[in-house]
């Protein structure tokens, strides 16, 4: 009985060491597998972080310059603006491999369309109107603005701040200026603008003297074409006198397409801002708005321009009197004056230049200043300006 008991303790033993052998040696080979086949036999780096919106090196997965790397299917445009895991699938020496890529977000929203605002006391006005939100990922944005400091009944200059949210949490602000001003008020003073285009200059510091003796201000459209006189648009600046954009080389071949007039806009706007602290809101472009000579680079280019400067939160300025003296050097004083004190309007946005040939300029403007100072006309810049100036767009 014994033996018998035995004999069939050690059979079933035997069996279950079989089994134990087999599940261990199954063991074996599946994690085997599963560490050859990620370690070694798929050869692209997984979970590899990449900014939404941006697009995929392929660098990222595998060293290209030991491999000859495909890629068989990436991101699509839509994949790779949105968060979370995504797979692509590349091609190294005639074999697919899968990768997973993780997709985030970390890059703030932009706000676009922020202008400066000069409203009516007492008005009601939508700050959001024309601002927008741009994203780098797919998912909801949110815009809020906020109007705490700003006083609708009681004229003067406040600040307004816009807050955008994007899914993912990255925030991003931005202010801009509300000046509250009585229109009906202001309809019935007498104003000037001098505006001065495509300095700073040699003549400058000159303009700037007469200015400050007569306690008159101007506004500056500064350009870049003459680097040694930046430290005059500080100078400006100082004195009180508004600087706005012209362009930074003030060649007509910025209007050739948007990205150049672009450009050049932003290469102004970066002088501006070292050297005044501040971007410009307001430019004036090359020719104004209604210049012709933009039809020998891109038809329509001007009306595109107009609405897209606006749509970035731009006023553009054209004047309504115009001194003449971009009709060439050395335009006799008298000419000047007599062009410059033409019109009899109450508000008024003088065009004149700041060049270092526009000697005669300088000369005149002292008598023009003279003449708006007896007719009671107040001298102001255009920062605060209620008026917009517009020419006809002819191209
Ligand atoms: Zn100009």
């Amino acid at each position: 009985m014994e033996s018998r008991e035995t004999f069939r303790y050690q059979k079933d033993n035997k069996i279950r060491n079989i089994i134990v052998t087999i599940v261990v040696i199954a063991l074996i080979i599946g994690t085997a597998y599963v560490i050859y086949s990620n370690f070694f036999s798929n050869p692209l780096k997984q979970n590899v972080e990449v900014e939404a919106g941006s697009k995929l090196d392929i660098k990222d997965f595998i060293d290209t310059s030991k491999y000859k790397v495909t890629v068989k299917k990436g991101l699509t445009d839509q994949q790779a603006r949105t968060v979370g895991n995504h797979t692509i699938t590349l091609n190294v020496k005639g074999k697919d491999y899968d990768a997973t890529v993780k997709v985030v977000d970390t890059t703030k929203p932009v706000i676009k369309g922020v202008k400066k605002w000069h409203v009516d006391v007492n008005s009601k006005n939508d700050f959001k109107k024309g601002v927008s939100i741009e994203d780098n990922a797919n998912g909801k944005t949110t815009l809020k603005v906020n109007t705490k400091k700003l006083n609708m009944k009681k004229e003067g200059t406040y600040k307004i701040t816009y807050t955008a949210k994007d899914a993912s949490g990255n925030t991003a602000t931005k202010t801009t200026k509300v000046q509250v001003s009585d229109f009906a008020k202001i309809a019935k003073q007498k104003i000037i603008y001098l505006t001065f285009d495509d300095g700073p200059s040699y003549n400058t510091p000159k303009i700037l003297k007469i200015l400050k003796k007569y306690n008159a201000t101007g506004t500056f459209f500064v350009t870049g074409q003459w680097p040694e006189y930046f430290k005059y648009i500080t100078a400006a600046h100082k004195q009180g006198c508004y600087i706005a954009a012209h362009s930074y080389t003030h060649n007509f071949n910025i209007y050739r397409s948007e990205k150049a007039y672009f450009d050049d806009l932003n290469k102004i706007e970066e002088v501006i801002k070292k050297y005044t602290g501040k971007y410009s809101q307001d430019l004036r472009f090359p020719g104004g708005s209604s210049n012709t000579v933009s039809r020998h680079y891109a038809t329509g280019i001007m009306k595109k321009l107009c609405k897209e400067v606006e749509k970035r939160g731009y006023v553009y300025v054209d004047w309504n009197i115009d001194s003449t003296d971009a009709s060439g050097n050395n335009v006799p004083v008298a000419k000047l004056i007599a062009n410059g004190t033409s019109t009899y309007s109450k508000h008024l946005c003088l065009l004149m230049h700041d060049t270092g040939a526009k000697k005669t300029t300088v000369k005149a403007l002292p008598k023009i200043i003279e003449y708006y100072k007896k007719h009671g006309y107040k001298f102001e810049t255009l920062e605060n300006s209620p008026f917009v100036y517009h020419q006809r767009i002819n191209n």
